[in-house]
């Protein structure tokens, strides 16, 4: 046998044990992480970097090319982090769902419809099962 294939087994092993250690130690229920709050963060800081930048250059602290310069620089990064924020939802499918249009395979299904009562039946019927009405051939059959 491979001996890396035995080495790994085991580091896979050693790193279960470790897993059901810390599980029954008794730690504080963990808390949810939530993927986005490092990329909260980040937000956060680059829109804080951004007033701080407007403030200086109010105050005439740095030249209009600094200020242009350093803008840009912090607007691209911000739209990194909002990419990356779509991608980390597009993973968790948490973006957009596009709902699946009613099956048409259910409305097949809503079969034979009695036309006096609204009864439906999976097969066709002469007379309904329910109230005894003569279903015609037409009723609720769609073809
Ligand atoms: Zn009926």
């Amino acid at each position: 046998m491979d001996p890396s294939l035995i080495l790994g087994a085991l580091l896979g092993a050693g790193m279960i044990g470790f897993l059901l250690l810390i599980r029954y130690k008794d730690l504080p229920q963990p808390k949810p992480v939530s993927p986005f709050r490092h990329l909260d963060e980040r937000k956060a800081s680059i829109y804080e970097n951004l007033r701080d930048l407007q403030f200086e250059y109010r105050l005439d602290k740095m030249s209009d090319e600094d200020y242009r310069a350093t803008k840009l620089e912090l607007q691209k990064e911000l739209a990194h982090v909002l990419e990356e924020t779509d991608r980390v939802k597009e993973r968790l499918g948490l973006a957009t769902v596009v709902k699946p249009a009613p099956s048409k395979a259910a409305a097949a299904s809503a079969k034979y419809t009695c036309p006096g009562c609204g009864a439906t039946f999976d097969k066709a019927l002469k007379f309904c099962g329910e109230c005894g009405k003569p279903m015609s051939a037409r009723s609720g059959v769609s073809q």
